[in-house]
């Protein structure tokens, strides 16, 4: 898997430190974390990744991608 796929696909819900957990799905929100890079999330994962991602900030920052 390329960098380029990475970014495009969704971390979700763990902020792709879950290996085989990762969603996969096409990414429509950007998260963002303290300390870390931005999560990139699909919408189903959007409200999971806020709860369950390190870092998410919160309020939580969301910036709509696509
Ligand atoms: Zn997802």
């Amino acid at each position: 898997m390329t960098d380029r796929d990475r970014a495009a696909s969704c971390q979700g819900p763990y902020g792709g430190e879950n290996g085989l957990e990762d969603c996969g799905d096409p990414v429509r929100f950007e998260v963002a974390r303290h300390l870390r890079a931005p999560l990139r999330v699909c919408p189903v994962h959007l409200g999971p990744s806020l709860l369950l991602a390190a870092g998410v900030l919160w309020p939580p920052g969301i910036i709509l991608v696509r």
